[in-house]
């Protein structure tokens, strides 16, 4: 079985001391138990986050990572560099560094070595776009992605891997997929992952399912069965709505 995995992400939100604030509230009611949870934040948070979130479980994760050791990236920041920061995740891929700031599934899959070389448990988010799904197309990318962003992966590190099904017309829009077809589209990702690596390997991949997830949706996505987690932008930002979505 594997274990849940709730995940907020918060986009280009919050300053340090709004995080701190948020860290203090989510603590104040938060209680351990069998889900694990996640909080990917913009880079100048992490300190603090990690901090805050000493000894209690809760995984803090940077939202973007360069593929390279160091050198002469102006802007960028290493998985060494996060790795000294206590940062124990990172989400790759996601649909709006595709979309906007152009990341390849070359750049994806350097990113995903880096992370694994460096110890940091990569979320790969794939996901087809409207145009794509109304062409009856959305199989076939999300595929192609997994094949092409996992290329030269060793089994042993994708066994570790989560990888979020988010959907880009479902992100920020208040649409979500419906949860047959998010979980329809979470099976199409495993086997993919089982064509690629044998179904044992497959079996290990926690897959998430994300896009306008909230308080009122999440149970019926969680009960899917082949969703085993949540990545939530929108209704991760306050500390009350995100801890709905942990107490599923
Ligand atoms: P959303 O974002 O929950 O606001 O739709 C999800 C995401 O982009 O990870």
């Amino acid at each position: 079985m594997r274990t849940p995995f709730v995940c907020g992400n918060w986009k280009m939100y919050k300053t340090a001391a709004e995080a701190r604030k948020f860290a203090k509230a989510f603590l104040a009611e938060y209680e351990a138990s069998d889900v694990r949870v996640g909080i990917f934040a913009p880079f100048t948070q992490l300190p603090t986050l990690v901090r805050a979130f000493r000894g209690t479980g809760v995984v803090i994760g940077a939202q973007n990572v360069f593929y390279e050791e160091e050198g002469a990236y102006t802007g960028e920041v290493s998985a060494r560099m996060l790795d000294e920061l206590g940062v124990k995740a990172c989400l790759v891929g996601h649909s709006e560094r595709r979309g906007i700031f152009h990341e390849t599934d070359e750049d994806v899959r350097k990113k995903l070595v880096t992370l694994f070389r460096h110890g940091i448990a990569p979320i790969l988010c794939v996901g087809e776009s409207l145009e794509q799904r109304e062409a009856g197309k959305a199989n076939e990318i999300v595929s192609g992605q997994i094949a092409a962003d996992l290329e030269g992966i060793p089994d042993e590190d994708v066994r570790k891997l989560t990888v979020a099904y988010e959907p880009i017309w479902a992100i920020g829009t208040g649409k979500t997929a419906s949860a047959a077809d998010a979980n329809e589209m979470c099976g199409v990702i495993r086997e993919k992952i089982a064509a690629l690596y044998g179904e044992e390997t497959a079996d290990c991949v926690t897959i998430q399912y994300g896009g306008s997830v909230k308080p009122a949706n999440v149970t019926e996505i969680m009960n899917q069965y082949e969703i085993d987690g949540v990545l939530v932008g929108g209704a991760s930002l306050k500390p009350d709505s995100f801890l709905s979505l942990v107490n599923f």
